[in-house]
């Protein structure tokens, strides 16, 4: 099955008809927009053009037959191919630095041979990410710009090639989506924008019944981390310790003083983004020193 960019919605919210429905385990592809839904790709286009009523699209929702809240969607990112061309913007109050820029700047970047041409002399090697993957929320709709339990707009550079993500589904069927997809990105993304770029996933979904987290788990050949985004770093970096302290608290055979020594020594506090409404941090633990390295 293939999802393509007319299905798309702007928030994850339990009130969206589905655009699909899919028996669990099910590899599909994904099309996407860039987070400006394509609208910044000419050399023409602008900020003040932009409607901002349009940002943000994440394709879906695809609902997820026999999902209930409390279990978790398992969802395993095979391959993320951008197109050749991404958008990449300093804009006036945006950002850390947005007090420092005076009006918005846009750069239109090509991909060649694998790598982002900023400048004739630096090419930064693609390292393609998804900004916004998740499921839809218990209450009300929550935009896909705003991160949270449900996932959204994490903007994880984590969240790449290879890894896996465990969602808690609070409403029937899921309703899973994913957009926002950047070509390259530093962690905090600290201009508001990756390399922003339409780009086409394939993804395994599973479903485990039972067991949802509390916040996104993302799992990939080194480690386990857990997702938190909060008002501010330091909040979210309190819960997402707290949670992964109780996560391998039953995955090893060690007393709680022992497991936060370890992960003290182990463990680091991550970043993933400073700049959308809440601030979004990870905990990354190796399962290289796990008893139990699994979800
Ligand atoms: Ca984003
Ligand atoms: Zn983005």
């Amino acid at each position: 099955m293939k999802l393509t960019t007319d299905k798309a919605v702007f928030s994850f919210y339990k009130g969206h008809e589905a655009v699909a429905s899919i028996d669990a385990p099910a590899t599909i592809d994904v099309a996407t927009k860039d987070c400006f839904s394509n609208q910044l790709r000419e050399p023409e286009d602008t900020i003040e053009g932009l409607n901002w009523d349009a940002t943000n699209p994440a394709t879906g929702p695809v609902f997820v037959n026999g999902a209930e809240p409390g279990d978790t969607l398992k969802v395993t990112i095979n391959k993320i191919d951008v197109d050749e061309k991404g958008t990449v913007c300093a804009l006036e109050n945006e950002g850390t630095l947005g007090h420092i820029v005076s009006g918005n700047h846009v750069k239109i970047v090509h991909i060649e041979d694998g790598h982002a041409v900023f400048t004739p002399e630096i090419r930064i090697p693609v390292k393609p990410m998804i900004g916004v993957i998740g499921v839809a929320p218990a209450d009300e709709a929550v935009g896909c710009g705003t991160p949270g339990h449900h996932g959204g707009n994490m903007d994880n550079t984590m969240v790449a090639e290879g890894a896996t993500l465990y969602f808690p589904v609070a409403t029937e069927g899921a309703l899973f989506g994913l957009g926002d997809v950047h070509a390259v990105m530093g962690d905090g993304e600290i201009g508001v924008t990756g390399l922003e770029i339409p780009a086409e996933i394939n993804l395994t979904i599973e479903l485990i019944k039972g067991k949802a987290p509390e916040y996104p788990v993302l799992e990939n050949e080194e480690c386990f981390s857990i997702i938190v985004s909060k008002e501010t770093v330091d909040e979210a970096t309190v819960r997402a310790t707290e949670l992964m302290h109780d996560f391998l608290v039953e995955r090893m055979d060690l007393a709680s003083p022992d497991i936060i020594m370890l992960m003290s020594l182990v463990g680091d506090v991550e970043i993933c983004q400073i700049v959308d409404p809440l601030k979004t941090v990870r905990f990354v633990f190796p399962k290289k020193y796990m008893t139990r390295a699994e979800f």
